[in-house]
């Protein structure tokens, strides 16, 4: 995944890197929802590593904008709001059909191997059922595209947006299904077929239904907690 960085420190249990995989992973998965509190503690003793790999972890979700730092808490899951989840799937649509166009000009047989065998598995998750794979595997669908470019930028950009639009789809969603069935099929058609333009086309229509869904034009509500604490000291 996009935030593993080519180094490693080892510590009792995982690595800074499979730490933050591990709590990507569960936002994708919609096990850890926006606003959840994380302390170094609790991760030190979930992850069996020492404070300083937790604090060197958090450190970079934070960067990253999926964990937000809050005074004398810890950190909590992010909750990004309406006008951030607008501008995300803004920068999406700038990125996400560029990434195509590039593969069905580039990708290699065993890319194209790839992306089929990820279809089947969301479809199987479909067939079962399986509501919190499903929305896993749409999920990195998306980065998949990403890392058949090779390019390790792209890769960790997409992870950043695709992590912060799932905690927007479990703040904002009304009835969430997962990304249209049939879409991400429709893409890989196009990227097969060396169709550039249409699978840009495909990805731009794809992710105006993801924000269709998202349910985004209402104004977002006036406070969150540190705007309230910034309020009651008469900042
Ligand atoms: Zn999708």
């Amino acid at each position: 995944m996009g935030l593993i960085l080519p180094r490693f420190e080892k510590a009792h249990g995982k690595t800074e890197a499979e730490i933050c995989r591990r709590i990507i992973h569960a936002i994708f998965e919609q096990r850890l929802p926006p606003g959840e509190r994380l302390t170094e503690e609790l991760l030190a003793e979930t992850f069996d590593v020492s404070r300083t790999i937790v604090r060197q972890a958090m450190a970079r979700l934070s960067q990253d904008g999926i964990l937000v730092k809050m005074p004398n808490v810890g950190s909590t899951v992010a909750s990004p709001s309406r006008k951030e989840t607008r501008d995300i799937l803004t920068v999406r649509r700038m990125v996400e059909p560029e990434i195509v166009r590039t593969l069905a000009a580039s990708i290699t047989a065993s890319g194209l191997a790839q992306l089929h065998e990820h279809l089947e598995a969301e479809a199987e998750a479909r067939k079962n059922d399986a509501r919190g794979t499903l929305v896993r595997l749409v999920g990195e669908f998306h980065l998949r595209l990403a890392e058949l470019t090779g390019n390790h930028v792209l890769v960790q950009l997409i992870t950043r947006l695709q992590t912060l639009t799932c905690l927007a789809i479990l703040l904002h969603a009304q009835e969430y299904e997962a990304c249209p069935p049939g879409e991400h099929i429709r893409i890989t058609d196009a990227i097969a077929r060396r169709d550039g333009e249409t699978a840009a086309h495909e990805m731009v229509r794809h992710l105006n239904h993801v924000e269709m869904d998202l349910k985004l034009d209402g104004e977002d509500k006036a406070s969150n907690f540190s705007e309230t604490m910034a309020w009651l000291r008469g900042a």
